[in-house]
């Protein structure tokens, strides 16, 4: 990955996840600034990471080959419209905004950016999220590839063509940690019923959702369907488990909140 200058603006939870996983793949962090207001608490970034700080959103953007618009979706018009004597025609402009399309963030800049919109989700914090992409069609290949490489930096990554695209990648990644979540609760409830105490419960489910997890990663030529045949005997305990899910329609219940999911994300737009 080549080591422009980068430039965050905001240095909350998602910017702190990405600049700590750049400067552990090796990103030199005096390349780095991240600019915040002086009483946020993440002032100590300097000291903790060796990058620059500052809270001069417009020096440090003047100064920036590429911009990551960090900051809550509510802040961003007024970000924006502060920066307006920002040259924005030979910077990359990466926003992890969620919900806001390319052409509100170009109306709130006052002119066209160069501009790569993502959706990160909420494992990225812990290095494991997953990320949908989008490029305005006048990203050049080098700065897809650098937009890539930044968010390769906290999971996985996967470009979409087209930017409605975008609420796919929230109904099956965005938004997807709290099915697990909510599944895995259910799952920790009657364990406890069964007469487990709570920690013990959660390790028991959190443990095989991982382990689960790490299977289908392991072996991506196996279908998910021949995965879990191979761990259902037949007149077993999981046959019997997965008799009442499917009883249930479980396909059909996960179709339908995904679908609302895509809805939600239409209607916000
Ligand atoms: P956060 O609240 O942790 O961080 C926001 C940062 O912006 C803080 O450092 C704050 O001090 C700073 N800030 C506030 N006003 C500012 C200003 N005027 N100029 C510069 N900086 C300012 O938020 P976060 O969780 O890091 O989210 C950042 C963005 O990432 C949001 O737009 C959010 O939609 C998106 N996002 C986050 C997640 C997630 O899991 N946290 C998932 C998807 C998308």
């Amino acid at each position: 990955m080549e080591h422009r200058a980068l430039t965050f603006i905001g240095a909350g939870n998602m910017a702190r996840s990405i600049i700590a996983g750049l400067i552990q793949s090796g990103y030199p962090a005096s390349a780095i600034t991240a600019a915040s207001p002086s009483a946020s608490p993440n002032s100590g970034l300097q000291a903790e990471l060796g990058i620059q700080t500052t809270a001069d959103n417009l020096a440090a953007c003047q100064g920036a080959e590429v911009v990551v618009l960090a900051v809550k979706p509510q802040l961003m018009a007024q970000v924006l419209a502060s920066l307006t004597d920002v040259d924005w025609q030979n910077k990359l402009v990466i926003s992890i905004a969620a919900g806001i399309h390319a052409d509100r963030l170009m109306a709130m800049a006052g002119t066209k950016l160069n501009l790569v919109r993502v959706m990160p989700n909420t494992p990225s914090l812990v290095g494991q999220g997953m990320s949908g992409l989008y490029a305005v069609p006048t990203v050049s290949n080098e700065d897809r590839d650098y937009a890539g490489a930044l968010m390769q930096a906290v999971g996985e990554i996967c470009w979409v063509n087209q930017e409605s695209d975008i609420n796919g990648v929230i109904a099956a990644a965005g938004s997807a940690p709290a099915y697990f979540f909510r599944f895995m609760e259910a799952m920790q409830q009657e364990a406890m019923q069964q007469g487990f105490d709570d920690h013990t419960a959660r390790r028991l489910v959190q443990q095989a959702a991982l382990g689960a997890a790490q299977m289908v990663v392991a072996n991506p030529d196996i279908g998910l369907g021949t995965l879990r045949e191979q761990v259902t005997s037949k007149g077993g305990t999981t046959a019997e488990a997965l008799r009442v899910f499917d009883e249930n329609r479980i396909g059909d219940i996960v179709a339908q909140a995904m679908q609302a999911a895509v809805s939600r994300a239409e209607q916000m737009e």
